[in-house]
């Protein structure tokens, strides 16, 4: 079976970077599933740039390019940077879905300038109304450092990034999506409560 590693769904076209990721979520649809929408995600190599800039040549007639595949795309930030630029020059719009565990990822805080101007959208998964719930849920390698370093990167996103969004999922229970809210707003991010798949 050939690796996937652009995928269209709805009106939108997705990018399948990596499969590596430091968080085990317990929610994550790879603990119960091969990918998406009939797309078999798991990779036997990683995708090299060329190759992305290659599939994603028509990229200007989606809605948007998504960098959100089956692992975290901040493993190969230098990587989406550059396949951001390309799709930005090509009069695409983008998004990266991520952990927001930037600076544990990269070992740099200036992960949200170099986003500056080639992505539209941050939608990072907060999943957690704090450090005790985010490691219970997500079970980060980094521990509770994993919810302050997300926390913070949602932080740095908002003055330089267009649309900052912090997402969770809908079975958290109500309490805890209105714990989410109010993080949200606190940090001038909007809040998007998404379906459990
Ligand atoms: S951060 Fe995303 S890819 Fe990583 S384990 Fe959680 S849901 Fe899965």
């Amino acid at each position: 079976m050939a690796d996937v590693y652009t995928y269209v769904i709805g009106e939108s076209i997705y990018v399948n970077l990596t499969n590596r990721c430091n968080n085990n979520c317990h929610f994550c649809i790879r603990n119960h599933n091969d990918g998406i929408e009939g797309y078999h995600l798991w990779l036997k190599k990683e995708p090299s740039v060329k190759v992305l800039k290659n599939e994603l040549k028509d990229c200007a007639k989606y809605k948007e390019t998504v960098f959100c595949g089956f692992g975290e795309p901040l493993f190969r930030l230098d990587d989406m940077l550059e396949v951001a630029a390309f799709v930005k020059d090509k009069g695409g719009k983008t998004r990266v879905n991520t952990n927001g565990q930037a600076e544990i990822i990269t070992g740099r805080k200036d992960t949200a300038k170099r986003m500056k101007g080639l992505i539209d959208t941050v939608n990072i998964s907060l999943n957690g109304v704090d450090a005790q719930d985010y490691v219970n849920e997500c079970r980060p390698e980094a521990g509770a450092l994993a919810y302050y370093s997300m926390i913070e990167f949602a932080k740095s996103c908002v003055s330089v990034i267009p649309n900052v969004v912090l997402s969770v999922v809908d079975v958290i229970g109500e309490e805890k999506i209105e714990h989410a809210k109010k993080i949200a707003e606190s940090i001038g991010a909007k809040l998007r409560i998404r379906k459990y798949i």
